[in-house]
Formats: C-alpha cells, structure tokens, sequence
C-alpha cells in the first residue's frame, strides 16, 4: 500500500459485504464526519453545510447526511426538491435547500416539507414573495447572485433591478445570500478574486443577511473566502480540494469488485468485445462484475487497471455492461473470489478520473444502484 495515501481499511470488505455481492462501495462515515470537522477548521471555525446532492456524491444521502446531523451539521443542500423530500424525515430541525432554484407552480411542495429554495432569479423571488403573502406568513429561502459561473443566480441586471427595489423580498426570510466559484480548485486563477469581490459588492447592496460563498476548495483559498457557512461536497468525502498539494481530507470510500473467473490466454488471442487487445505473452485475465452500466466508464478500455495485494493490474479489453476484465499474469496469488480494489488503497480516485477522462466528481456520482454500498463508522 503506498505511503501517504492515509488509506487504513477498518474491515475488509469481504467481511462487510455478502457473499453474493460482486462490487461493493464500502462507506467511511467516521471519515467523512472527520472531513466536515477539518473542513470547520480551515474555515475559521465558522459553519460548514454539507452538500450531499446526487446521493451525497454516490456515498448514500440518507446514511452521510444522517451521520453529520448527528456530529451536529445543520445546514444540508442538495439539488433537487425531490432530494431533499427523501431527507427531510431524517434530519429534524436542519435547514435543507435545494440549489436548482424553484420552479413555476412548486411553490407549496417546498414550503409543505420545509425545503428551502435557492432563488436565482427575480421570477423565483416574485413568486416565493408572493406564496408567502397567500400563506400569511414569511417564507425562508437563499438567495443566489451569479458573480461569474453564469449557470444560476441573479445576473448582473437583475441583481442592480432588486437592489433598487429591494421590498420585493417582502415576505421572505433570507437564510443566506449566496454565489458559487467556478475555479476554485486553481488557487492561483484570477477570476477566483474577481469572483470574492462581486459578491462583497452584491452583499453591500442587498439588505443584510448571512453569506455563503465556499465550496470545499474555496475554503482552503484563504480567510478572505471564509464566510457565515461554507458549501463543500467534494472534500467531505475525501476528494483532495487542493490538487497539487497534500490531501488534507481523510480518505472515506473504498470501490472493489469481485473476481468472477480466471482463465490462461494464449498470446496473440484477443480479449473482449472488438479485440481490441491482444494478449503480447501467454496471460492470465480475471474478469470482475462491474461495466459501464454501474458507471464504471467504458473510456477506461485499455487505460484504467486495479489494484490487489499492492500490484497494479492492467485493465484490457473494452470495459463491457456489466464485466471488466483485468491482466493478472504478474499477480499469480489472485484467485476466484478475491476483491480487486477499483478505488481506493493503492488506485486513488484521481487515477480513475484521468483513465477515465473525466473528473473525479463524475467518477464518483456515476456509480450506480448495483453497485453495493455498505457503510460503517
Ligand atoms: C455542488 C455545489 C457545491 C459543492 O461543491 P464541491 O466542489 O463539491 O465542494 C457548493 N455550492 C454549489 C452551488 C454547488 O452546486
């Protein structure tokens, strides 16, 4: 196991998992509640939410969001009104919101289960404002200004609009006034300053209200990025919110599969859909049951590999539906049944996403329902 990884497995997953389980994504949630704690630290002390949206990143929304209002978060945001209805009988007395705004019509479904709207535009704020007239009472939202990712938020214009008419708001109680970084994982980009000062100057033309600006690399830019309540998702689950730098975040997933079969190939014979590789020496290939319907991209044909006993195992072929197969020929120990690690000791997250050409958050939110989740911590 390489050093530095900081990757101490509490049970091995065969013990965890059952007998029939071919790929299981064993849960740290100590770990992640350890992240959310050293993400309080870097962020001055001052609150941290977590942002368990799309299934807190594949980790388990119910399970990852239920241990961190039990460590005492109380801030939740996810995407989706649908999201947070799933959550909102686990977490009594936490604030969620749902960051994709609101839409036409839904105004009572939010407020019926008490998910908070994240406005992003003067038409979500009108209608809120108005439902909570009807309702005879205020309403609590957050309030979202684009300061430069232009995908949601009050625009430039719309911002200037509200400001000059701020009783528009009459109604709602602003939780927080929010924006969101679009480069915050590259300390030294310019538009991460220019970013911090729109929103100091969207924050000093509203009326006043807690802010939130952060998300997990946007907290370790600095205090001057610290604000009333962080946003981080990634780096609760131990994504490095620093690449380049150390990892400050302790690992909390670990993704393996099950060898299925072993077989001896000549060489020359080609293995998988398309032969799209050829065995150069007389081999031995274990099959595993997890394809690119659980998530596990096929853009990792002939790139990816996986790890066992601290050997590197190829992978070749075309990653298939549901079956990825693996050069073993140098790991003679390897035997039916054993787990080959796909994420985790010895094949960090980073590596998959580069195999894969994709990031690390689309690696992680990609695996799918098949795939068992176990938790513990
Ligand atoms: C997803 C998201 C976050 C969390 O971002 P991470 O990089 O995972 O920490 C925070 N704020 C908003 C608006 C988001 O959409």
């Amino acid at each position: 196991m390489p050093e530095g990884l900081g990757f101490v497995p509490a049970a091995p997953i065969a013990v965890a998992a059952p007998a029939h389980a071919t790929a299981v994504l064993r849960v740290d949630l100590a770990a992640v509640v350890e992240n959310w704690r050293r993400l309080g630290v870097a962020h001055g002390g001052r609150p941290v939410a977590a942002v368990v949206k799309a299934d807190a990143y594949g980790l388990g929304a119910a399970r990852v969001a239920a241990a961190l209002h039990a460590a005492g978060c109380a801030t939740f945001f996810v995407a989706t009104l649908d999201e947070g209805l799933a959550l909102r009988p686990l977490l009594p007395g936490a604030v969620i919101a749902a960051l994709n705004g609101l839409l036409p019509g839904a105004e009572e479904d939010y407020a019926a289960a008490a998910i908070d709207p994240v406005l992003g535009s003067l038409a979500e704020i009108d209608a809120w404002a108005a439902s909570a007239r009807r309702a005879g009472r205020s309403r609590p939202a957050l309030l979202h200004v684009d300061t430069g990712l232009a995908r949601l938020g009050l625009p430039p214009d719309e911002l200037a609009a509200l400001a000059a008419a701020p009783d528009r708001l009459t109604g709602i109680t602003l939780r927080y006034v929010m924006s969101h970084l679009a480069s915050s994982e590259r300390a030294d980009d310019p538009a991460n300053e220019r970013q911090r000062a729109r929103f100091a100057t969207a924050c000093a033309i509203l009326p006043p209200a807690p802010r939130s600006l952060a998300n997990s690399s946007g907290i370790f830019l600095g205090p001057d990025y610290a604000t009333d309540l962080a946003r981080p998702g990634a780096a609760l689950y131990g994504m490095n919110p620093t690449p380049g730098a150390p990892c400050p975040m302790r690992p909390a997933l670990h993704l393996a599969a099950r060898v299925l079969q072993l077989r001896h190939v000549a060489a020359g014979e080609a293995i998988g859909y398309n032969a799209t590789w050829i065995a150069p020496r007389p081999s031995r290939i274990a099959t595993v049951g997890l394809g690119y319907a659980d998530g596990w991209h096929r853009a990792q044909s002939n790139r990816g590999a996986a790890c066992f006993d601290g050997k590197v195992l190829p992978l070749v072929g075309r990653v298939s539906m549901d079956l990825t197969m693996f050069d073993a020929t140098d790991v003679p120990g390897l035997a039916v049944g054993n787990w080959l690690d796909l994420i985790g000791p010895g094949r960090p997250l980073e590596d998959v996403a580069c195999a894969a050409g994709t990031s690390a958050y689309e690696v992680l939110t990609a695996l799918g329902a098949r795939i068992r989740r176990v938790w513990h911590g």
